[in-house]
């Protein structure tokens, strides 16, 4: 596929941005289990958090291939980092298609300049796959909602000033944005997570917290079929190019390590069975890559399609990670198991991208649907 010159421009300036801001950082971050806040304030400050929010608000506004582009770049550096990319537009997509104006007014400005942080409240202990048994009440008042539940796994939250969280008012799903500082709302972190250990996890748990009416974002009844999958359709979009980043990065690890490293006379790289995993490899990253700018090209242009093919990128760029990390870790031996090499991290980070917005097995079971409407022969 031929770049703009604006799209190679971003994506450039991501790939340095990334491995000299954040790459070196990365194992730090995974180690700590903390994305440290000059990340947050650079991330920021280079446009990054705000970069595919619309330009009237203060965002971006760029394109999506440049978009996924840079999620790659991002994704490549450190999965923790890229998931407040993800999290945080994700969110931010929902409230920018289907918030009004009143919202647009209030949030927008401040969550497309990186100022507030929003994270995506979905899961709870006893609903993960199954979104419409999320078990979060919310009660009428005269003035809004009185919110009870609790919110589990939720990326950043640590950290957030903003949650867009779902729950049930009178069976209906409901969309709400909660302030971070309302009362009855209390923020655990989550530690020791397997994966993207850096995106500071929280349980968040709401009693009783007064909700104001204006903060309800599209219809009663729609928060989970428009509202959460507005935004999960974002999110899936950027996990699916953050995979293929892991894959470049296992690639580079390998090369390099392959190249190095020596077993008697040979150095790796020159065993047929180890160029045939590099080359598993390198077809891997770039099958994942054509999927990935096929969704965002459908994006681009509007097609009704990008939806499903968006969950197809995401689906296929996971699973082909997860295989490529594993490999990897594989060729770099018992140092592949240590953390003296990225390899065992991107395992692990990749292991994540095949359980979040949306597993393998929901993804195999929602894709045969799209296998037999067959819109994407067109
Ligand atoms: C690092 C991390 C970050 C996360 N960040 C967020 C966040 O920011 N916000 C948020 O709301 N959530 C977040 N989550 C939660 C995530 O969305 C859920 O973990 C995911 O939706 C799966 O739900 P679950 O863990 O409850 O697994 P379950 O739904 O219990 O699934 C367990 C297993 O059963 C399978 N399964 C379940 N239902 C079916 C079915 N119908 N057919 C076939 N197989 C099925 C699944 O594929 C899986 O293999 C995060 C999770 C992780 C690990």
């Amino acid at each position: 596929m031929r770049l703009t010159d604006a799209q190679t421009g971003w994506r450039d300036r991501a790939r340095q941005f990334a491995s000299e801001q954040i790459a070196p950082l990365a194992d730090q971050i995974d180690q700590q289990q903390i994305t440290p806040a000059s990340v947050l304030v650079a991330m920021r400050e280079n446009g990054y958090l705000g970069a595919a929010l619309p330009a009237r608000w203060g965002g971006g506004g760029i394109d999506p291939v440049s978009y996924g582009l840079v999620t790659e770049e991002i994704g490549k550096a450190c999965s923790s980092v890229r998931s407040l990319m993800t999290v945080h537009n994700m969110a931010a997509q929902a409230l920018v298609a289907l918030g009004d104006r009143d919202q647009h007014q209030r949030w927008l400005p401040e969550l497309c300049a990186g100022k507030k942080i929003i994270a995506f409240a979905l899961s709870e202990p006893n609903a993960g796959s199954a979104a419409h048994a999320i078990e979060t009440q919310a009660v009428k008042l005269s003035d809004g909602y009185l919110v009870s539940g609790t919110k589990k796994w939720i990326t950043f939250g640590q950290i957030a000033d903003l949650f867009l969280v779902f729950a049930h008012y009178e069976r209906k799903p409901v969309a709400l944005v909660v302030d971070r500082h309302s009362d009855g709302l209390t923020v655990t972190p989550a530690k020791d997570i397997f994966g993207t250990r850096g995106s500071m996890l929280a349980e968040v748990r709401l009693d009783n917290v007064h909700v104001p009416r204006s903060h309800q974002v599209g219809p009663t009844g729609m928060g989970i079929s428009f509202v959460a999958n507005w935004a999960l359709d974002h999110g899936r979009f950027s996990v699916a190019w953050g995979s293929t980043g892991i894959m470049q990065g296992c690639l580079d690890a390998c090369v390099s390590y392959t190249q190095q490293r020596r077993q008697g006379d040979h150095r790796l790289k020159d065993h047929q069975l180890v160029r045939r995993h590099l080359t598993d490899m390198l077809v891997a990253h770039t099958a994942a890559q054509a999927v990935c700018y096929r969704s965002a090209c459908l994006r681009e242009v509007g097609d009704p399609r990008a939806v499903m093919e968006t969950a197809m990128a995401k689906y296929h760029a996971a699973g082909a990670a997860i295989r490529v990390a594993t490999d990897a870790v594989h060729l770099h031996g018992a140092n592949g198991c240590t953390t003296d090499y990225p390899v065992a991290r991107y395992l692990r980070d990749a292991t994540v991208a095949g359980i979040i917005e949306g597993t393998h097995e929901i993804h195999q079971v929602t894709l045969a649907d799209y296998a037999f409407q067959r819109p994407y022969l067109r």
